[in-house]
């Protein structure tokens, strides 16, 4: 059986137990129209006036986390464990097998922004999840086993190491300064105009100043926004979409597997280290980070958190600038 263990010597959390069955239906496609028996039932379909689907939500037939599960939050000596409860659904993207996500158009994107939007306000009003956690895996080597295109929402009742450093690191920064990380890390990209990708109204695309990968790009809003679940409120969701998929295709040029990830900001209820003096809503910006995955990248020596990278962001934004798209 899977639980939540601490790792009190880094406070990560890790789930232990966990297996993975691979499905054994190797040549019908789960996803495809047709073959929803093969999938359990949906959450929420969104339906064209025929009433075909055209992008369904529903529980993953193998999930890391389980809706059921009691929190059961205990310590073993010093160590402390908990249930691995929370919430791990799939969402079919569109009906085509072979469509990718660069190819959407721009009507395609939005329907799968407003599925995003719902099953991240859906999940957010369970107080027993503390995130919720948004990625798309592009391709193989980014760990995609079913090509139809899909992307995964998993809730989760602990914060994911990543999204705690990054919360305390904008708290610290805006403790220090009363200004929001994100914001002026997008002043100062546009400033220097080195790592800009892409750029509109209202978005900016960058390599990061220490990316991770080669190829890395982050999305941000050029106004300050915490919850990307919010980013319809605005009214500039088709700016969104276009630099989204400008970007894409850009980076399919140069790489064919990539994870996108939606940092958005945490479920209030339950953020307690960061909720209580400061609101998240000062300090957070969301924004997505597109990772791509790519053979050369994976010569490169990782060990532990400490990345190498072939490139220098730098170059990378320069060469995903000039690829004709
Ligand atoms: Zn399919
Ligand atoms: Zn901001
Ligand atoms: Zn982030």
């Amino acid at each position: 059986m899977a639980e939540l263990r601490r790792d009190p010597v880094s406070s990560n959390w890790v789930v232990v137990g966990y297996s993975s069955i691979k499905s054994d239906s190797v040549g019908d496609c789960p996803f495809c129209p047709d073959n929803e028996h093969l999938t359990p039932k949906a959450i929420r379909e969104i339906k064209d006036n025929e009433g075909k689907w055209l992008i369904r939500c529903f529980p993953a037939s193998n999930p890391i986390f389980l809706i059921e599960v009691g929190e059961n939050k205990k310590a073993e000596g010093l160590y402390d464990k908990m249930g691995n409860v929370g919430a791990h659904e799939i969402i079919v993207e569109n009906r085509s097998h072979t469509k990718t996500i660069s190819n959407f158009t721009d009507r395609e994107l939005s329907l799968v922004l407003d599925m995003y939007r719902e099953r991240i306000l859906d999940l957010k009003r369970d107080r027993r999840f503390k995130y919720i956690q948004l990625f798309k895996n592009h391709g193989e080597l980014a760990g995609s086993y079913i090509f139809h295109p899909h992307s995964h929402i998993v809730a989760t009742p602990v914060m994911p190491q990543r999204t705690e450093l990054e919360l305390s690191n904008a708290k610290r920064h805006y403790m220090q300064k009363e200004r929001c990380l994100f914001c002026d890390i997008v002043d100062q990209e546009i400033r220097q105009n080195k790592r800009v990708v892409s750029i509109n109204a209202s978005f900016v695309a960058i390599c990061p100043f220490a990316s991770r990968f080669p190829f890395e790009v982050w999305i941000l809003p050029r106004f300050h926004q915490e919850s990307f679940e919010n980013l319809q409120d605005e009214g500039n969701t088709y700016e969104f979409i276009d630099i989204l998929l400008d970007l894409l295709k850009r980076i399919e040029k140069l790489t064919n597997a990539y994870t996108i990830i939606i940092h958005t900001s945490p479920n209030h209820f339950k953020a307690n280290t960061h909720d209580e003096d400061l609101p998240v809503k000062a300090y957070f910006h969301w924004h997505i980070e597109i990772l791509p995955r790519d053979f050369r990248s994976s010569k490169y020596k990782r060990e532990d958190q400490f990345y190498v990278v072939s490139i220098t962001p730098e170059e990378a934004a320069s060469s995903l600038r000039t690829q004709n798209v």
